[in-house]
Parts: C-alpha cells; structure tokens; sequence
C-alpha cells in the first residue's frame, strides 16, 4: 500500500506542478491570442499575414483547450469516496455513453446479481468512466460494441497479487471495446502522463493517467489489457463499500460500513 501511496502522491505533485505551470502558460497564450487578433483584424495587412495571423488565434485556441483539461485535471478537487450502488452506477454511465458515442456503437452492461456497492467518489468515478467511453470511441472509429462490466474479485494475500493491490475484496468495473486495440508499445506507454498517439489538438495524453491515478487514490488500481485489431479491456479494481457479500438486492440499504 505504501508504493501506492507514494506513486498517488507523485501524480498529485506533478498535477500541483503541472497546474502552475498550465496557469502560466494560459496568461502567455491570451496575450499571444490578444496580439495575433489584433494583427489579423487590421484591415491595412496583407492578406497573408492576416491569414497567418488567423493560424496563431487557432492554435492558441487549441493549446487553451488543453490546458484548461490540464488543470482541471489538477485540480480534481476533494475527493469524498461514498458507497455507490453499482448497479445504478453501470445504467447511469451506460445511458451517458449510449447518448454521447453515436449510433455506430453498441453500449451494453453486464453484472451478475449480488455485486456490492463500491466506495468511491461519485463525481470523479463518473468522469472517469465516461472518459474510458471516449477512448473507446475514438478506438472504433466504424463503430463496435461497447460494455461495461462488474464483477466482484476477492484478492488474496497469496495470490498473484495485481501490483500494488492489497488483498481484499474488490469491485471490478470494466470498459471493454472491439477496437483497434494498442500494440505492445503502446499499451506499455498508454497510462503515461501526456503519453497520446492522437492527433495534436485530439489527445492529451489525460485520460489513463488520469483514470489510475483515481483507482490508486480510491485504493485500487486500473490494468489494462489490449489485443491489436481485436479490442481493449480497462478494469478498475475498487474497493467494496460494505463487507462481505450483500443479497442480491442489498444495494439500496447498504450504507456506512467500510473495510480498511
Ligand atoms: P488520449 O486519449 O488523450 O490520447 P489517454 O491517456 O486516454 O490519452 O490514452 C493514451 C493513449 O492510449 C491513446 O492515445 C491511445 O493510443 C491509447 N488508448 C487509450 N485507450 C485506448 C483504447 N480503448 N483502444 C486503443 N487505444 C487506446
């Protein structure tokens, strides 16, 4: 748990520095957006210049759009874990995503009964998830299937421990797409910090970084697994809400009791 810990609070520095940083490098792009606009908008420039002009107010815009993600990624604010239903949570994310990703994707869930509420805080978990929707997205570009999935996983403190993971028991909730699926390279680089194979002004290289930098703040952790041309799965392990198992419709009245 303590590596946990250490590798939490590092990606919480570097997000603390790296938002200092975005906050600069904000004010410099307005003042390069303020001059460029007022170059562009100069009817006595040439034509060339002001169509120059027009470029630097795009790409300002679009190094704004990353630093605002930037900090917003850094300042994930509080972070008040709560047990959540997860059946609840699976229909709401899925109605999200069936909205959002178009009609070329098939968003489906599956989840056996009995499968406990997990503690962890709503709003960011939300976040992620959607965010985990968006990758599959841009992962099947001529559309696919995508489906949530929880599962319980009780770890043992003998097992083939996931890294970092202390034994216990777990929610697990996966993302799983039929997209293109990331070769080894890519999969070994993809939770990287700015780490993106996107197009400039498309990626941030946020998302997974993000996303296990949450699992390890909620006492989990997130694990990968991609196979090119076939289909990515991300799990989340999050830690179970209540003790043992719950009836299978248990959800509603499960609150309060948490396991350390
Ligand atoms: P971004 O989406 O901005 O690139 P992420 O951290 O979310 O940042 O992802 C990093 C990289 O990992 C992506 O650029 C992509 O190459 C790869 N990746 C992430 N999710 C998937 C997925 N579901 N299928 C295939 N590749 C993915």
């Amino acid at each position: 748990l303590s590596n946990q810990l250490v590798q939490a609070n590092k990606v919480q520095a570097l997000g603390q520095l790296a938002s200092g940083i975005a906050h600069d490098f904000n004010n410099i792009l307005q003042a390069v957006e303020g001059a460029a606009t007022l170059i562009e908008r100069r009817p006595e420039h040439h034509d060339k210049v002001r169509r120059l002009a027009r470029m630097v107010v795009d790409a300002t815009a679009r190094g704004g759009s990353i630093t605002q993600r930037l900090l917003s990624f850094a300042r994930r604010g509080e972070f008040h874990p709560e047990p959540l239903p997860t059946a609840d949570l699976l229909a709401n994310i899925r109605e999200v995503l069936a909205h959002t990703l178009g009609a070329s994707i098939v968003v489906q869930s599956t989840m056996p009964p009995g499968v406990p509420p997990v503690l962890a805080d709503r709003g960011q978990l939300e976040t992620v998830l959607v965010n985990l929707g968006t990758n599959a997205r841009d992962a099947m570009p001529e559309g696919g299937t995508l489906t949530l999935s929880a599962d319980v996983e009780f770890v043992a403190a003998d097992d083939h421990r996931p890294a970092g993971l202390a034994s216990g028991a777990y929610v697990r909730l996966s993302v799983t797409d039929t997209g293109t699926g990331m070769d080894a390279a890519t999969l070994a680089r993809a939770a990287e910090l700015f780490f993106t194979t996107k197009p400039l002004g498309q990626g941030t290289g946020l998302g997974l970084a993000m996303v296990k930098a949450f699992a390890e703040q909620s006492g989990g952790a997130m694990a990968i697994a991609s196979t090119p041309s076939e289909g990515t799965t991300v799990t989340l392990r999050l830690r179970q809400a209540t003790e043992g198992t719950t009836p299978p419709d248990g959800e509603a009245d499960s609150h309060g009791d948490t396991i350390d």
